[in-house]
């Protein structure tokens, strides 16, 4: 009896014992990988999973059918830098996140990070990696309560605590070094970096991520080298913080999966990134976004977004893999996590990158990064029904992109015509 009762239970979570079939007739979808447009399509999801499509399918009658066919259907976007449970205040904060990460606690962060999360999954996000900046592992329970089903969100990869050198990125003073914690867990000497490894794997982290060369003392590539050795015998990445020539060249050569933000980057490393598959996640952001960074004077706004889309430019022409993040962090009045992060698209195009490649950059190059191709990135006959509908074809114009008006996750629907459809379940499943 107990048994039955905990299968109801589960039944009505949405993960079905006996997999629920539904139906898609699309008016195109995208394909990602060819760059191309497949027009009337009819796909099939058993489940969590798309077991069928084709332009001659036939829909029994009686189905569970989705009436796409006005709308063109691509891949559930991938963020793969994102930080759930970090919103700064910039009136309040003055942009400065020490200031957030200080005054405000892990509880309050992470149920921000339950908006910011939603906000994701209703601008097609399906997929995200959380970099950290989570208070005591806010990440890890927000990815728990997204599995679980008791908050609604994109499928998560997290970092747990950033490890760094002294002081984290914060500019600490000698009375008050804890405040480093929990944001980040200082790592000095190599047993302090294997120990912190090993307690974010403990807790649940799926990746590692280090901040390599915010001061003046950094990480050498020995120490980086070192640490991708430990990682990958635990089975998993570095992803590395860098924003100077020289760390971005270390975290290369010893192995990193990913360079975040890498501002500055010679031919030298771009040709090994080539060699090596490394990706660059360039957290690149529009042009009205960069007075944030240059004090609000527009001559050197202009002058830091001109270096860094050169930057993101040449890493595209040399052939580097590009992952899409857009490092969001802040409230901006007008937007939400989800609209703002979206926008960033922008900058891909100031770039001179086409709108197929920006597809890939946000669909199937996430993926790969996140060792997830077998189940995401594209929409492929057994892999999750991740997918977003637009109004117009995003390979003629990526602004479709910014007005999603349908988003399934492993064949859950989220939004349907614009809708936010997902409603607080009245039974959580028991978990162990
Ligand atoms: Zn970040």
């Amino acid at each position: 009896m107990k048994r039955l009762l905990l299968a109801l239970l589960i039944s009505v979570v949405g993960q079905p014992l006996f997999a629920q079939t539904t139906w898609i007739r699309a008016g195109g979808v995208v394909d990602v990988e060819a760059g191309s447009l497949l027009e009337n399509q009819v796909i099939r999801i058993e489940g969590e999973r798309i077991a069928a499509m084709g332009a001659d399918l036939r829909i029994p009658a009686g189905a569970d059918v989705i009436d796409l066919s006005d709308a063109i259907i691509l891949p559930g976007l991938i963020e793969a830098h994102t930080h759930l449970a970090l919103s700064t205040q910039e009136r309040r904060d003055f942009g400065r996140f020490f200031i957030t990460n200080v005054i405000e606690t892990t509880g309050y962060r992470a149920i921000q990070g339950v908006t910011n999360a939603r906000s994701l999954l209703e601008h097609g996000f399906t997929s995200i990696r959380d970099l950290g900046n989570s208070g005591n592992y806010g990440d890890l329970d927000l990815k728990h309560a997204i599995e679980h089903g008791w908050i609604p969100g994109p499928d998560m990869q997290t970092v747990g605590r950033i490890i760094a050198p002294f002081g984290g990125q914060f500019q600490l003073q000698p009375e008050h070094p804890e405040l480093v914690a929990p944001e980040y867990l200082v790592a000095d000497t190599r047993d302090e970096m294997r120990k912190a490894i090993h307690q974010n794997l403990h807790y649940g982290a799926d990746l590692i991520k280090i901040v390599v060369d915010d001061f003046a003392y950094q990480y050498t590539e020995e120490d980086l080298a070192w640490a991708v050795d430990e990682i990958t015998r635990a089975g998993t990445k570095l992803a590395t913080h860098v924003t100077t020539y020289e760390g971005a060249k270390h975290a290369v050569r010893a192995g990193a999966a990913s360079l975040e933000h890498a501002w500055e980057l010679d031919d030298e490393t771009l040709q090994m990134m080539v060699e090596k598959g490394t990706f660059l996640v360039g957290t690149d952001f529009p042009s009205y976004y960069a007075g944030y960074f240059a004090g609000y004077d527009d001559t050197l706004a202009q002058q830091l977004y001109d270096k860094r889309i050169a930057r993101l430019r040449r890493a595209y022409e040399a052939g580097v893999k590009i992952a899409f993040g857009a490092d969001v962090t802040d409230q901006k009045d007008g937007y939400t996590r989800g609209s703002l992060t979206i926008s960033f698209i922008s900058s891909f195009a100031d770039a001179g990158i086409t709108p197929e490649d920006l597809l890939r950059i946000m669909t199937i190059n996430g993926a790969e990064l996140m060792d997830w191709e077998n189940d995401k990135g594209t929409v492929e006959v057994g892999k999750h029904a991740d997918l977003i509908a637009v109004s117009s074809n995003p390979l003629e114009n990526p602004d479709a992109l910014l007005d999603v008006s349908f988003v399934m996750k492993r064949g859950a629907v989220y939004k349907q015509d614009g809708r936010f459809v997902w409603e607080v379940p009245a039974v959580i499943e028991a978990t162990e």
